[in-house]
């Protein structure tokens, strides 16, 4: 390993100091409940919280395979943000029509989450700090300008920051500009996940983990959910497994396992801050098809994640990809570049993680075994706030309800399918390619152009 990466640990940083592992015995022989969750990440929590607390009477069971904030939900960068459609330049291209309702469903449900973490006294470091959106290129400059009128068309007040400005703030060579936006924050993912295990349980849910629900059988008039030593009966099933082998066949062709990587490096020191400013410690991004993502850890480290988005052959999942030496050393020498006065700033953390994408970059949401299962998948990339809108849309799913969240068309409408191998790995990579070649040059190629037509896309 190059010496750049020699002592960075391969784990996430907001598992310092944390218990991590299982916690709980795995499901053994048979039990009932009227519930049963399928994946204890945020969706899968969230779910819990919001049927116990509609119903404190209804028996609740989540199976993990894995153990709580093993997967995306423990080891994500923590930027919440309001917007339930991947962004409001997106939304707008998709969903024009429906956009000004989302964002209302999004700011509301980002309110809710920030008084359920303060009445539960979630210790997450929740932070409402808002984003800065960077441009790299002349033509990021011109989007993140003809964005401002955007935002404002649906409400939103954006600040666009010239160079100086934004040198100002955050001190970069690579800067050119900035948009800056005062929704959403900043939160410790693992700690938060820890916060809704706290609270999913003491209203009663019952959590197994290193229990995978391996198939579901009609029994009776219900269901049975299968593990590996136990089984479940119910009347009622949430898949909230995100980008693992789901157990519905139909998921699998909406869904494209995708890793992305991160690093963070070791505290700096109030010089080596001084020396960057961003004084207001938001949230950063910047605004290529092919992104980086940055913040500051409550001991001001540098995580410092995403641009390369890895598609492995055959929606393949496993902890050793998690770890890709190429993708690290490219984070690295983009981070030098970004801020070289940070030169012999070490990096301690390495690590990857993986993402459920949509080619409508949306989760999407339906039912199955005659309404008696629901699914809420897919939130590329965007699932820290917006799982808690998926869980409630769910549970209206299997609850049977028509609501303000399942008129619209943005939510219950399906994606387009991804095709399957062997055509599925070379169609993310060419598209991937043509992404790349659109950061170079600011021209979007006919390849994507097609895809836009169709509402197609790829991202992380
Ligand atoms: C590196 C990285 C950075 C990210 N950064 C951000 C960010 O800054 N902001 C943001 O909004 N989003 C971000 N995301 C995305 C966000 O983390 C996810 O959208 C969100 O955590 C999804 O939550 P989830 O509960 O649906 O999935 P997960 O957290 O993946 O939970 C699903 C759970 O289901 C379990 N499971 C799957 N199949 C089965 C089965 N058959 N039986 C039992 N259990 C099963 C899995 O083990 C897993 O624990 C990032 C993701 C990654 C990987």
């Amino acid at each position: 390993m190059s010496a750049e990466l020699r002592d960075a640990e391969p784990r996430p940083v907001w598992w310092d100091g944390v218990e991590t592992g299982p916690q709980t015995d795995r499901l053994a022989g048979k039990t009932r409940a009227d519930l049963v969750i399928v994946g204890a990440g945020y969706t899968g929590l969230w779910a819990a919280i919001e049927a116990l607390t509609e119903d404190p009477g209804c028996s609740v069971v989540i199976m993990e395979q894995g153990w709580v904030g093993s997967a995306a939900s423990g080891r994500n960068g923590g930027f919440v943000s309001e917007s339930l459609t991947h962004g409001i330049a997106h939304g707008e291209a998709m969903w024009s029509s429906e956009l000004d309702e989302l964002q209302r469903l999004g700011r509301e449900n980002v309110s809710q989450i920030v008084e359920f973490v303060d009445r539960h006294r979630i210790e997450a470091d929740l932070r409402m700090v808002g984003k800065t959106a960077l441009a790299r290129t002349p033509h990021q400059v011109e989007a993140l300008r003809s964005a401002v009128e955007v935002y404002a068309r649906h409400g939103e007040k954006v600040e666009f920051l010239d160079r100086e400005a934004i040198r100002a703030d955050v001190d970069s060579p690579c800067f050119l500009a900035g948009l800056r936006s005062y929704s959403g924050g900043l939160v410790n993912p693992m700690a938060l996940v820890q916060g809704l295990r706290r609270v999913a349980e003491e209203l009663g849910a019952r959590i197994f983990e290193r229990t995978p629900a391996t198939d579901i059988t009609r029994t009776g008039g219900g269901l049975t959910v299968r593990s590996t030593h136990g089984e479940v009966e119910t009347s009622r099933i949430l898949l909230a497994s995100n980008a693992y082998p789901p157990l519905l066949r139909r998921l699998k062709a909406w869904m494209l396992p995708v890793y992305d990587y991160v690093l963070a490096t070791a505290p700096l020191t109030a010089e080596q801050l001084a020396s960057i400013g961003w004084s207001q410690n938001q949230g950063l991004s910047d605004v290529g098809n092919q992104f980086h993502y940055f913040r500051r850890t409550p001991d001001n480290r540098i995580l410092w994640g995403g641009y390369d988005a890895i598609y492995h052959f055959g929606n393949r999942i496993s902890p050793e990809l998690e770890q890709r030496d190429e993708t690290h050393l490219l984070l690295a020498r983009h981070f030098r570049e970004t801020f070289p006065q940070l030169a012999d700033v070490p990096f301690t953390h390495r690590w990857g993680g993986v993402i459920d994408t949509t080619s409508r970059f949306t989760p999407i949401f339906g039912t199955a075994y005659d309404g008696r299962l629901a699914y809420a998948v897919g939130f590329t990339g965007l699932g820290v706030a917006s799982t808690r809108f998926g869980a409630q849309v769910a549970l209206d799913l299997l609850a049977g309800r028509e609501t303000e969240r399942t008129r619209l068309k943005a939510i219950t409408g399906t994606a387009v399918p991804f095709p399957p191998e062997p055509f599925r790995w070379p169609a993310v990579e060419l598209t991937r390619a043509a992404l790349a070649r659109e950061d170079e040059t600011g021209r979007r190629g006919l390849l994507l152009r097609t895809f836009d037509r169709f509402g197609v896309g790829f991202n992380s």
